[in-house]
């Protein structure tokens, strides 16, 4: 039995939790959950954001389940999501994006895997605010530690998993220092791995080239800022973040979370669709190596969306939240 801790979060959070725990406990995944919340909501009842119970949880089980958490644009606290990130050093953000039969796109034959570096970059939490002068630095801080592991991770993925090339996306034309930083330890790491091609291309002719020919990509790796942007952006090439699953993975804990946020417009209304939360629950089976559990319920999800009545509304389908659990459970 894997003790597993569960945080639900805001919004569609506690919904999309739930299906995906009925789904679980209906195909007899060994998974212990033990909840503990953070958030918004968590703050309203308790004063804490992230109480110290669900981080001693976390140091002890070293795996999670998070459901999206509401963060306030520009005041109030920082997010939660960077938070852990960086407490924990999670330093990759993995995110996969396939072509599903039953979900209709523009394109056809996407199978990419995207790797995020998760902790530094724009993302650091380095900026200050000179009120007086009216300018704000925000610090791009990249480091050569911080490059390696996260270039040699997605080498090391491309390499376990059969694939064939690993994609640097970067902007070293510009942002010359920590570009070309980025840019070395990825030449460094792909010398490790010579049965894999390597390529590097700049940020805007690597948008260009995913929305144009994106069954060209394999494995990709990139920054804080340009991974959190294409992610989203290959989101919505297979489907939308309403079916995307997500991993912020470091040496020794990981963090499996869906990559949409709370959903403020639609929660509490039965109408959230809970794939993308079921896919990183699949995501965090394999890495528990209960991989037959996760192709089971992974065929019955599959299954099911290719009955589009069968599904929520955003996949064009009329069922509630809990309806579509269902569905996915019969096809167990
Ligand atoms: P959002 O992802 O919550 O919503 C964007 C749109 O997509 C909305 O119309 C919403 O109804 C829809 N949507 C999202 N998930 C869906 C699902 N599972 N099923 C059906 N429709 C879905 O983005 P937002 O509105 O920009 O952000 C809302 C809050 O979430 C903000 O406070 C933001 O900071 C936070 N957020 C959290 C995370 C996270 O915890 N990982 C990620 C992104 C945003």
């Amino acid at each position: 039995m894997h003790l597993v801790t569960l945080i639900p979060g805001d919004g569609i959070g506690p919904e999309i939790t739930k299906a995906v725990t009925d789904i679980f406990a209906a195909a007899q995944v060994p998974v212990q959950w033990e909840e503990q919340n953070a958030g918004q909501t968590t703050f309203d009842q308790s004063g804490e954001l992230i109480p110290n119970s669900l981080l001693k949880s976390l140091e002890k089980n070293k795996v999670a389940l998070k459901g999206p958490i509401t963060t306030p644009v520009g005041k109030g606290f920082r997010s939660i999501n960077v938070t852990l990130r960086q407490k924990y050093d999670l330093y990759q953000n993995v995110r996969p994006s396939k072509t599903t039969a039953g979900i209709k796109t523009r394109y056809e034959g996407i199978d990419l895997v995207l790797f995020r570096e998760n902790t530094e970059g724009l993302y650091s939490g380095l900026e200050v605010y000179d009120e007086r002068l009216g300018i704000a630095d925000s610090f791009n801080r990249i480091t050569v530690e911080g490059s390696r592991k996260i270039c040699r991770a997605a080498f090391a993925y491309a390499a376990k998993h059969g694939r064939k090339k690993v994609t640097l996306a970067h902007k070293a034309n510009i942002i010359k220092m920590a570009g070309t930083l980025m840019l070395n330890a990825c030449k460094e790491a792909a010398t490790e791995f010579p049965q894999i091609v390597f390529e590097d291309k700049i940020i805007d002719n690597m948008c260009m080239q995913l929305v144009n020919k994106p069954e060209q990509f394999d494995v990709v790796v990139t920054t804080n800022l340009f991974g959190d942007i294409l992610s989203d952006l290959c989101a919505g090439l297979v489907g939308g973040l309403g079916v995307v699953a997500g991993a912020n993975i470091g040496d020794d804990m990981a963090v499996f979370e869906a990559v949409h946020g709370s959903a403020p417009d639609i929660a509490g209304q039965g109408k959230a669709n809970p794939t993308a939360l079921l896919r990183s629950a699949l995501m965090m089976l394999h890495y528990l190596g209960e991989h037959d559990k996760a192709d089971q319920i992974d065929k019955a999800l599959e299954a099911t969306l290719m009955h589009q009545e069968e599904c929520t509304g955003d996949l064009g389908g009329q069922a509630s939240t809990s309806q579509f659990a269902q569905n996915i459970i019969a096809k167990l």
